[in-house]
């Protein structure tokens, strides 16, 4: 098939994303990005269309969420000639951090950022590459905006609308690609 139109794209991509039921509890359907990233044309797709549609928007970094929203954020950053800063589990980073907690069904996760990593003022496209419940989206766009910077939008492959994480997200921009 085709890979050239996008809304063939994007079929592609759903072929592509392997699902995975009961993983990593019974009851949840894992949508794994490995079979994506293991296909010859996944990555250049995902890269190629959030390039499409960030270019000339004046962004200044791309955060990327660990690890998945790395995976994605590096190749777009390259794309747009920005750079990407991590956001990343407690412990991991090196440097002076802030750090952001969030509520999970049982229990809390937290994330964090290097304390200078985003500038006052600056644009910045945050990337993941599920929505799930928005928990760790909306904590990452705390950081952001504890630094200064305003977040242009917040970008992932896929998004579980029936999880509405929409609206753990303040009404700051979302864009996805693909929605179950
Ligand atoms: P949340 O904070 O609930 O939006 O969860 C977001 C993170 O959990 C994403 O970065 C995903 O990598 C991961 N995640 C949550 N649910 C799933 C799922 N059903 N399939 C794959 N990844 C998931």
């Amino acid at each position: 098939m085709s890979v050239t139109q996008p809304a063939n794209q994007i079929e592609h991509l759903r072929r592509i994303i392997r699902e995975v039921p009961d993983f990593p509890r019974p009851g949840i359907l894992f949508y794994d990005i490995t079979t994506l990233l293991s296909d010859p044309t996944g990555l250049r797709i995902v890269t190629d269309h959030l390039a499409e549609r960030y270019r000339g928007q004046q962004i200044d970094k791309v955060v990327g969420i660990e690890t998945r929203g790395l995976i994605f954020g590096a190749p777009l950053a390259m794309e747009l000639g920005i750079g990407l800063v991590p956001a990343r589990k407690p412990g991991k980073l090196p440097f002076q951090t802030i750090t952001e907690s969030y509520d999970l069904e049982y229990g809390s996760n937290s994330i964090c950022m290097h304390a200078d990593a985003i500038g006052k003022g600056e644009r910045v496209l945050i990337v993941d590459d599920l929505i799930a419940t928005g928990g760790t989206l909306a904590a990452a766009s705390k950081l952001v905006e504890r630094l200064g910077g305003e977040v242009v939008e917040i970008a992932a492959v896929l998004e579980l609308t029936f999880l509405n994480g929409r609206s753990r997200l303040g009404g700051r921009p979302i864009y996805t690609m693909i929605q179950y």
